[in-house]
């Protein structure tokens, strides 16, 4: 087996047709990368990649072999295992956007603490140490490895997601991470150049066996909206429970946009402090009306924003589980494939089928697409496929 420029390698170690610790091994000519290092969960259960397959595969012996990481953004199922890999990966240089650096240092932290009080100097000084290996790139920017190209563009999706793009002088290969195509509250849509001519996109497609599902880009403001005229108009204190910190400030910023009302909004730490961070990179959403959360709970009606913890005396308040989707649904997917036309697209990080006597894939539709000339190959976790 050579080594040769050309010969490209791409195993799914994990999130591969399941959403759930998304990582991928790439390998280019010899040099061994991996795209993302997230965690899942599975009926309350945590699960990691698969790193033990890709030492007993033929690429390599060890982690230590692995060069590069490229995280794409800091939601847990891309970044939850990062600390894992570099304990492991001590050789590798990691690449991510500042804002993901930032997102993701409080995440991780955030997780290392939940029912671990006692000792958590020590592991916030292990996991400090290790993410400030952490290289930050910028959108646009592009490094040149010998081997090949890497730049990085704007995915959409959370702030600081990132779009990588391998070119190797003969073949140019996407990896999108999760994307949006279209502005959201924090972000605008993903931002590629025209006439990319792609060999390959590696696609994050969520929905790509849900041909019925529509993507509810308004429930957030319904929610929003829902809450504030619950306080504002009926006097009634909301408490919303958003469980993943990133999905809290984006529903913070939705609340302040629409409250007209003047409602207080009262934040619990953790989402503060990385509020606080967000705004330090510039990603503006604080506003007079967002407070700190005290030890005593406030008299007047408000909305309180909370992770959900600890425990909080329900009595006085209305609860709201707030959850929304960012992902692209099917229509949205196809548009963007369309735009790619890519001569292959290897989709992971797809969610089953909803039925599978009802339901078709992604695949199926873009055969009746004048002029698409992809081919697709629905990468599955531990097998092993040549680009
Ligand atoms: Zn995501």
């Amino acid at each position: 087996m050579g080594n040769a420029v050309n010969d490209i390698r791409f195993i799914p170690l994990g999130g591969g047709q399941r959403v759930g610790a998304s990582c991928y091994y790439l390998g280019i000519g010899g040099s061994n990368i991996i795209l993302d290092a997230g965690i899942g969960m599975e009926n309350g259960v945590e699960f990691e990649p698969d790193f033990h397959f890709l030492i007993t595969s033929p690429f390599l012996q060890s982690m230590g072999q692995i060069d590069r990481v490229f995280i794409s953004h800091a939601h847990m199922d891309h970044v939850g295992a990062l600390l894992d890999l570099m304990r492991q990966a001590g050789h590798a240089q990691v690449y991510m956007t500042e804002v993901t650096r930032v997102l993701s240092e409080y995440q991780l932290y955030d997780r290392l603490f939940i029912g671990n009080k006692e000792r958590d100097e020590d592991v916030r000084l292990a996991a400090r140490a290790l993410l400030e290996r952490v290289a930050c790139v910028s959108f646009m920017q592009t490094m040149d490895f010998g081997k090949y190209r890497v730049s990085f563009f704007p995915a959409g999706h959370i702030p600081g997601a990132m779009m990588t793009l391998f070119d190797t002088g003969r073949r140019r290969i996407l990896y999108t991470g999760d994307y949006s195509l279209h502005p959201s509250l924090l972000t605008e849509g993903c931002m590629l150049p025209e006439n990319l001519d792609l060999d390959t996109v590696i696609l994050c497609g969520l929905h790509a066996k849900h041909p019925g599902y529509v993507k509810k880009a308004d429930a957030i403001f319904r929610q929003a909206g829902y809450a504030l005229r619950l306080a504002g108009e009926y006097k009634q204190s909301v408490l919303c429970r958003i469980p993943q910190l990133s999905k809290g400030i984006e529903f913070l910023k939705a609340l302040n946009n629409e409250n007209e009302m003047g409602v207080p909004i009262y934040l619990d730490e953790s989402i503060m402090k990385m509020v606080v961070k967000m705004e330090r990179l510039s990603v503006p959403v604080l506003t007079e009306h967002n407070k700190s959360m005290g030890l005593m709970e406030p008299v007047e009606p408000h909305i309180y924003l909370t992770s959900g913890r600890g425990a909080f005396p329900l009595g006085r308040y209305k609860s709201l589980n707030v959850d929304f989707s960012l992902h692209e649904d099917f229509q949205e997917m196809k548009m963007f494939l369309k735009r790619l036309n890519a001569r292959q697209a290897v989709l992971v990080h797809c969610g089953r089928e909803y039925s599978v006597f009802d339901d078709h894939t992604i695949e199926q539709e873009m055969m009746f697409e004048d002029g698409c000339r992809t081919q697709f190959i629905f990468a599955e976790e531990g097998e092993i496929y040549g680009l």
